[in-house]
């Protein structure tokens, strides 16, 4: 019998019960006691869901209040000294001040006693975890007894529970090393001990299986870290319980050898993102080992092709029998729920997606499969998979030729700008005529109860479309006076009439999906409700140009176009499996270098193209990266190439690791890009001193994150530091990412004062000259 287990289950419910609780709770509307209620109840149900489902063996530890990363920070003590009270233990309160921060006045961030830990992405998802910060004295104690707690709430409800850890190896890896020059890894002696404990305790509660993540196995990793993997699990070996070490978002590659002989008695592979490890695997495993396949994409929501996956099952049961496992890929909480929920989605839409209820159900049939292949469930399963992929794979709605023959006819020539840099920038700075150090914003501005309420009224049909359309020039003729009043020179709409930069434009398209409920947990309590691409992408018509003219017309200054790049549009969306990530971002762009044409044709002489997620797209080996660069650049050329030389791109991207991916941000060819750079202090701005970017560029001067209004000072003190780096003429003054989180009176205040900071340095400038 081959064992159906999952990795991990969404915990955020399918009414995003544990988000609406949880900010409940914040607000001081919900007491602790209710709170704790609401987590019991949706463990218990989500147990359910996949015992019902078909699962042997069900994940325990994977529910978190705010974040596992977070949990397992409590579980070992490592509680930074600013959230310790002396003598306490950490309580539920603790947990929330290390996730959100306290502040003492005012709510104001500047005024926090206590700076919430940093928030980073779980790898190459849209999932943020929140950084174990570790001191160099650091020691360990276990602090925390939730994944008890709740292993014995599983056995009490009669399941067969497998507690779920990250392993230490990937635990110490997340996390941050306070101070200058100690490493990490020397944490791992003393460590090791609090993972004997839980192990000893686990075991104690009842748990013969114990799953220990070590996602970074697929990861490129230094010598000293994959030698420590063999010490650590030596250690660990004498807990008197079975140990599945869980590998995912990626194939283990250098680290085969090392994973498949780690003294441990399972391994869990991901072969949806890497199926060519899995003949390799067969061989290299020991005899004595478990070996769980990940054959249902946990990442996506498109319903597994049973057939192909049921292939390498029986592959798989001739060499094993009872040492093989099924199981997602990694754990589901990177998909939605429940299919269920779904009611307003076409039918025929429906029958090709599954979420994490229905990838279970997939999980259980591929393991029955594996010893009653002829069970009538199986063969019903299999006939149903079957029909599905048959149906995607001829449907008209899909796969449109017309899409297809013009990607395959874009040349060269459609993959750049008519005349270099230099050149253009020439015609664009006749037409344009801006001052030096030119001050713009990143697009969007407050996005207001009153604006929300607007789309709200108009998505429920109790507003008319015009009616609606009059709301929304008001807000434009509003952040216009106000720009013109600041005395900013390259204005914005606003994007008052975007729910969001990804949405907005994707429910224009072609080829697009969308789910009522498909929500994924994004960190604590957000979550994100990705748009699907579910076909061939193409615009029917203008996406932006009414509100752009509009806007046009209530000024004489220009006005910045403003959309969505091709690469971020598909980062964070639900992408197709039946075609390659390259192919969507190039229909993708050229939709996009339509609607470009169109606003240039409108008279928009600056258009900005955001490309929020160029870099998260990077994948997690090094080696992907060059392939991956290649048609990322690409795609952005595709979309932003085809106008005339003084027509000025724009883009934006919000983060400033760049130093290793510099060289492709200048082969993207915009005349200008604007960038964080404010909250690192113009680190970024150390990439220029070995790298000479070509074109204009704003570094953010301030962080739009915080409510505090930065002074004229500080924004001219890190203009002038990047002036050593980056002459002058090719400066630009700007915050460092869209204002749509803040209130107006705070940004009218902090953009008077980036206006005054660049007057300042044009003053200087012709002092000097
Ligand atoms: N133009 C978008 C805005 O200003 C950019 C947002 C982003 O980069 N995340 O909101
Ligand atoms: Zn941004």
């Amino acid at each position: 019998m081959a064992i159906a287990h999952s990795l991990g289950f969404p915990r955020i419910g399918a009414q995003r019960e544990l988000k609406i609780a949880l900010e409940a709770h914040w607000k001081g509307e919900l007491g602790e006691a209710e709170l704790l209620g609401v987590g019991r109840r949706l463990r218990a149900a989500h147990w359910r869901l996949q015992h019902d489902a078909g699962l042997d063996l069900l994940p325990v530890g994977d529910f978190a209040w705010y974040d596992q990363v977070l949990t397992h920070s409590l579980m070992f003590g490592v509680v930074p000294e600013r959230f310790r009270t002396p003598g306490d233990a950490p309580t539920l309160t603790t947990l929330f001040a290390m996730a959100r921060g306290v502040s003492t006045c005012c709510g104001a961030r500047h005024g926090e006693a206590q700076v919430a830990s940093e928030l980073t992405k779980w790898f190459d998802t849209n999932y943020h975890y929140l950084v174990p910060e570790f001191e160099r004295d650091q020691t360990f104690a276990l602090g925390w007894t939730q994944l008890f707690d709740e292993l014995a709430e599983a056995r009490a409800l009669g399941y067969s529970a497998k507690p779920v850890l990250i392993g230490p190896l990937t635990y110490l890896r997340l996390g941050k090393a306070q101070g200058e020059g100690f490493d990490k890894l020397e944490l791992l002696d003393r460590l090791l001990p609090v993972y004997g404990e839980v192990l000893d305790r686990l075991a104690a509660l009842g748990a013969e299986w114990v799953q220990i993540d070590e996602p970074i196995l697929a990861l490129d990793l230094p010598q000293d870290w994959k030698n420590a993997f063999e010490r650590a699990y030596n250690l660990l070996h004498r807990a008197p319980l079975k140990k599945l070490v869980a590998t995912y978002f990626g194939g283990l590659e250098d680290n085969l050898g090392l994973a498949a002989n780690l003294p441990v008695d399972g391994l869990h592979i991901d072969l949806v993102r890497a199926p060519d490890q899995f003949p390799t695997i067969l061989d290299r495993i020991p005899a004595y080992k478990v070996l769980s396949l990940g054959l249902v994409n946990g990442r996506n929501v498109w319903r597994c092709d049973l057939e192909k996956a049921l292939a390498v099952v029986h592959e798989a049961a001739a060499r094993l029998g009872d040492r093989l496992w099924i199981a997602p890929s990694c754990s589901l909480l990177h998909c939605p729920v429940d299919l269920a929920a779904e009611t307003e989605l076409d039918a025929e839409t429906r029958t090709w997606l599954a979420f994490a209820v229905q990838k279970c159900e997939e999980v259980a049939l591929l393991a029955r499969a594996a010893t009653e292949p002829d069970a009538p469930a199986v063969v019903a399963g299999l006939a149903v998979s079957r029909a599905v992929q048959a149906s995607r794979a001829a449907s008209p709605r899909i796969h449109r030729p017309a899409v297809r023959e013009r990607l395959a006819a874009v040349g060269d020539d459609q993959l750049r700008r008519a005349t270099p840099f230099a050149e253009r920038i020439e015609a664009q700075r006749a037409r344009l005529a801006l001052p030096a150090y030119p001050t713009t914003t990143i697009g969007s501005f407050p996005q207001t109860p009153a604006i929300r309420l607007a789309r709200q009224a108009f998505r429920q049909g109790k507003l008319s479309a015009a009616d609606y359309t009059e709301a929304m020039q008001a807000e434009i003729r509003h952040a216009v006076r106000i720009q013109e009043q600041l005395g900013l020179d390259v204005l914005v709409h606003g994007e008052a009439e975007r729910n969001d930069m990804v949405e907005y434009f994707a429910e224009q398209l072609d080829g697009y999906a969308f789910t009522r409920n498909g929500w994924v947990q994004s960190y604590g309590s957000r979550c994100v409700k990705p748009a699907v691409i579910i076909g061939d992408i193409s615009r029917p018509g203008p996406m932006t140009v009414d509100w752009i003219r509009y806007a046009q017309q209530q000024t004489d200054k220009p006005m910045k176009g403003m959309l969505t790049g091709p690469v971020t549009m598909l980062m964070w969306s639900f992408a197709r499996e039946d075609v390659d990530r390259a192919t969507q971002a190039w229909q993708l762009a050229l939709a996009i270098r339509d609607e470009v044409s169109d606003l240039e044709a409108a008279g928009t002489g600056i258009i900005q193209i955001d490309e929020a997620a160029f870099r998260e797209g990077l994948p997690l080996r090094r080696s992907g990266w060059a392939g991956y660069l290649k048609w990322a650049v690409e795609a952005f050329r595709l979309c932003s190439s085809g106008v005339d030389d003084a027509t000025q791109i724009h883009t934006h991207m919000c983060y400033s690791e760049f130093n290793e991916v510099i060289d492709a941000i200048a082969a993207m060819d915009a005349d200008v890009i604007t960038i964080e750079t404010s909250r690192s202090r113009m680190e970024l701005l150390e990439a220029f001193r070995a790298f000479d970017y070509p074109n204009d560029i704003g570094p953010g001067v301030y962080d739009i994150h915080s409510p505090r209004i930065p002074t004229p000072e500080e924004m001219i003190l890190l203009l002038e530091k990047a002036a050593d780096r980056i002459p002058a003429e090719r400066l630009w003054v700007n915050p460092d990412c869209g204002l749509k989180t803040r209130g107006w009176p705070e940004t009218e205040a902090a953009l008077a004062n980036m206006v005054a900071a660049a007057r300042h340095l044009r003053r200087g400038r012709q002092v000097a000259a």
